[in-house]
């Protein structure tokens, strides 16, 4: 027991994905140990395969519902059959869900710059274009209400933000 929740901690908020014994995938950031074998997942997500067409109701989509409005979702361990995580650290959850759709695309990285949380660029990060970056992101949250709305627009700026990074931009 104390060995699992020892495993489990050192995995607290990185992006995982779990196999579950039925056969589901979800994934998220695992938040919580919680006695009784029980595990907080969070901005949780779950893979499913969705109709696309009314006509034709063979035609699904494999995709990633996002369960995030609930924040969390609790999963007991004995219905898990794996927990997954990205070889590469830096990966975020986002990029770990377009992974397991795409699996051969290689994720968009750009350069480390914590300006958000430290209020100071990293040393070659190209300041000016970072900040007018995160000024575009923000209202264009702001303005787009509802959900696929928003999910539109993320879609859309980063194809920006790869073509800066694939054009030697230097951003995050
Ligand atoms: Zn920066």
């Amino acid at each position: 027991m104390p060995k699992i929740s020892k495993a489990i901690e050192k995995l607290f908020t990185v992006p995982v994905i779990l196999e579950m014994k039925n056969g589901e995938f979800f994934a998220g950031a695992i938040d919580d140990y919680i006695s009784g074998r029980v595990i907080a997942i969070f901005a949780p997500h779950q893979l499913v395969d969705k109709e696309i067409s009314t006509k034709d109701p063979f035609y699904t989509e494999r995709l990633w519902e996002d369960h995030s409005k609930e924040i969390f979702e609790y999963f007991s361990l004995k219905d898990i059959k794996n927990i997954y995580r990205a070889k590469d650290e830096s990966l975020l959850l986002s990029q770990i869900l377009d992974l397991v759709l795409n699996p051969f695309q290689r994720p968009i990285k750009g350069i480390e710059c914590n300006w958000t949380e430290d209020k100071k660029h990293s040393e070659n990060c190209d300041e000016d274009l970072h900040e007018s970056l995160v000024k575009c992101a923000k209202a264009g949250m702001e303005y787009y209400k509802s959900e696929k709305e928003k999910e539109d627009f993320q879609k859309s700026f980063d194809i920006i933000r790869k073509f800066i990074i694939n054009n030697n931009g230097k951003i995050p």
